[in-house]
């Protein structure tokens, strides 16, 4: 046989078979959701395990840029894609329905289908051949590249995978999911610890939630907050255990990440209340009639609905005037902005905003339309993010050891969309449709490929 057709059949060989079919390459992939990047060097952050996997494998020194909007299900999107919202298209913890002259919902119920434009990293991982199983991770109900799926998604429950259930129901873990908050994480990383042990995935991802939520009711650097950090410390030691239960420690890589960090919210900017006043926005029985104009806050901007085409350049200018000197607000962007911050324009997405009002650290964005004055102060204060990921304070933790990565590696810092496809390299997965904006961080990576 001619050299060339030889090395034809060969190429033809190797495409037959997919990249991942029988490898031994492993990754965990934890988010611990508003975990904010500077916990990392907090003394009073009690973080054994994690700064354990620092010392052992890379870091950075100022965190992680998370995406826009810094919110949960969008940033944990863009970690197994590598692409931004522009791309993904997941704007909200949730799909949002903007109607004429109505207020703009939001429905949690959702599939990856529903939310997702492009592939996720479980998608690529099971085309090349691989096993992944994702654990309360959001935008993967009704996937059908996940083994093993407890989707992070409103009624979680009636979308996990039968095997997960049966294996909850066998070790009562029922009940300690019901009791929620706390509890939950440790069933979450009890059923990822048994997945990893039993099923051994190529992939494994795993969000934990409890931080989150004692964020936003008792702020970052809450002697709660810190406590929480702890506790969730000790569940990303249980899910290292089970890797080495599992035989899987010289063969795994260890991500361990967060979604998006934390900001302290003394005062609350309610964008409503001035709509209302402006007569932009009528309200009849204590809720919503009519909003020409709607602002859905989410944490740090304020998503601002102009539902009535014949009025919205008019609408926008009102706008613009009611709110570019506000107090708190750093920034008022139109669609021409958006492109820069990663976001898309929402000629191309009907669920994006039409502007979106941006507040500086110490403010919030409320939803409120009750009640008077456009700024609220909180006492005690509590806290949010959802701010330009342009704010420090919303870098998130980045933490990866094990097998692939070099020791001692320390960045300065990294984006979220280099997640995706550092992973995709260590597996040996393609990740090509669509391109990654991020990039491999061969830095970190012991073998260059
Ligand atoms: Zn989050």
């Amino acid at each position: 046989m001619p050299r060339f057709l030889a090395f034809a059949a060969v190429l033809a060989t190797a495409a037959a078979v997919p990249a991942l079919a029988g490898s031994d390459r492993h990754v965990v992939l934890i988010t611990l959701d508003g975990f904010p990047a500077r916990y990392l060097d907090d003394p009073e952050v009690e973080l054994p395990v994690i700064r354990g996997l620092r010392d052992a494998g890379a870091s950075t020194a100022r965190g992680m840029i998370v995406a826009n909007p810094s919110v949960t299900w969008p940033n944990h999107t863009t970690l197994v894609t590598g692409v931004r919202p522009e791309t993904h298209g997941v704007l909200f913890n949730g799909v949002l329905a903007r109607a004429q002259g109505k207020p703009t919902t939001s429905n949690a119920e959702t599939t990856q289908e529903e939310l997702v434009r492009v592939p996720l990293l479980f998608d690529a991982v099971k085309a090349a051949g691989g096993t992944a199983s994702a654990i309360n991770w959001p935008c993967t109900s009704g996937s059908q590249s996940l083994a093993d799926n407890f989707p992070d998604v409103r009624n979680m429950l009636d979308h996990t995978s039968p095997a997960v259930l049966e294996y909850m129901e066998k070790n009562d873990l029922d009940g300690k999911f019901k009791q929620g908050g706390g509890p939950r994480d440790e069933v979450w990383t009890d059923v990822a610890a048994h997945v990893i042990r039993e099923r051994k995935p190529n992939l494994l991802a795993l969000h934990l939630l409890e931080l989150d939520g004692t964020h936003h009711q008792r702020g970052p650097e809450s002697p709660q907050g810190r406590a929480v950090a702890g506790k969730l410390d000790a569940l990303v030691g249980k899910v290292v255990q089970a890797v080495e239960e599992a035989g899987l420690k010289d063969k795994t890589a260890i991500f361990v990440t967060a979604d998006h960090g934390f900001i302290t919210v003394h005062k609350t900017l309610r964008p409503n209340v001035a709509l209302r006043d402006a007569g932009l926005l009528t309200v009849k029985d204590g809720a919503i009639e009519s909003s020409r104009v709607y602002v859905l806050p989410e944490g740090g901007i304020g998503l601002v609905y102009l539902t009535e085409p014949a009025t919205r350049e008019e609408d926008r200018a009102t706008v613009h005037k009611l709110f570019d000197k506000a107090e708190g607000v750093t920034a008022v962007l139109d669609p021409a902005d958006f492109p820069r911050y990663g976001l898309p324009d929402p000629k191309d997405h009907p669920g994006m905003a039409d502007m979106v009002i941006a507040v500086g650290d110490g403010y919030g964005v409320g939803g409120s339309f009750k009640g008077k004055g456009l700024i609220q102060e909180n006492s005690p204060p509590h806290g949010s993010h959802g701010y330009l990921s342009t704010e420090p304070k919303m870098n998130a933790l980045f933490v990866a050891a094990g097998a692939g990565i070099k020791p001692g590696v320390k960045l300065p810092t990294i984006e979220n969309v280099d997640v995706a496809p550092t992973i995709a390299r260590i597996l040996d997965v393609p990740l090509a449709n669509p391109k990654p904006v991020g990039r491999v961080l061969s830095e970190i990576l012991s073998e260059s490929k």
